[in-house]
């Protein structure tokens, strides 16, 4: 089954209002052109309103970069996804290896906020990935399929492949200009298809959108979407001004 393509913005805390609605205004019509790909803009909350209203009637897929897995209460500072589909939001960042590193992210966390995007109609994307020494110890997979397996053992038995976008995100490689060469690319996330088909079948694992993200630039693009398992990229440096995210766009398509 072919898979659609994703390049997805993270803008991480950047960019006031009035600044996303600029970047809004120029990015509509690349992502009008691009007919092949899915193109999703994951902004901070306080500019997610903007960017859901501005997304209507476009082909831009508006996203959070994060939310709580619980629907109300005493969470102070947190949002949920009730909030989320209340703006007009339809994805979520799940586990960014900043969440994970900076604000004490469990795996246990993010899975039950993956299985909650699923059961609320948000589409999550699962970022996974390990730390240089991790991998330079031989580690990377012990990490990476530890991630993804907890991941799946809680989503629902009716939660189908398109429902979930995985992102492999070598830590190393995340705003550091160190990108993985697309052989690495493709070895983890093929790995990462190879479980899937193992804990829920070949149907499920032919269906799930796994990205790549970790310095992508235009320059690099190509040769990392052109690989067999990668169906595009999540993108924090290089989507930040919208010539640089439409060269990625196109790439993708
Ligand atoms: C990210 O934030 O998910 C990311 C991959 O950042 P960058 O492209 O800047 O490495």
């Amino acid at each position: 089954m072919a898979r659609r393509p994703m390049m997805a913005a993270n803008w991480k805390m950047n960019k006031t209002v009035r600044e996303a609605q600029d970047y809004m205004a120029a990015l509509i019509p690349y992502a009008s052109d691009a007919e092949g790909v899915d193109v999703a803009v994951f902004a901070p909350f306080t500019c997610l309103s903007e960017v859901a209203r501005m997304a209507e009637g476009t082909p831009i897929i508006p996203g959070a970069q994060n939310f709580f897995y619980e629907d109300s209460g005493a969470y102070t500072g947190e949002i949920s996804a009730p909030m989320l589909l209340d703006l007009g939001v339809e994805a979520v960042i799940i586990g960014h290896s900043e969440r994970r590193e900076i604000f004490g992210e469990t795996d246990e966390m993010v899975a039950r906020k993956a299985a909650k995007a699923v059961s609320s109609g948000l589409l999550p994307v699962v970022c996974v990935g390990e730390t240089k020494e991790e991998r330079d110890a031989g580690g990377m997979w012990e990490k990476v399929s530890g991630q993804v397996k907890s991941v799946v053992e809680v989503l629902g038995g009716e939660a189908g492949g398109g429902s979930i976008v995985f992102a492999y995100e070598p830590i190393w490689a995340i705003g550091t200009g160190d990108t993985a060469t697309p052989e690495d690319a493709q070895d983890a996330i093929g790995r990462i298809r190879e479980l899937l088909g193992e804990l829920r079948g070949e149907d499920f694992a032919s269906e799930v959108r796994i990205l790549y993200g970790g310095s992508i630039k235009p320059e690099n693009v190509a040769q990392i979407v052109a690989q067999k398992d990668v169906d595009g990229g999540l993108v924090g440096g290089a989507s930040l001004e919208v010539e640089s995210f439409a060269r990625l766009i196109e790439a993708a398509g």
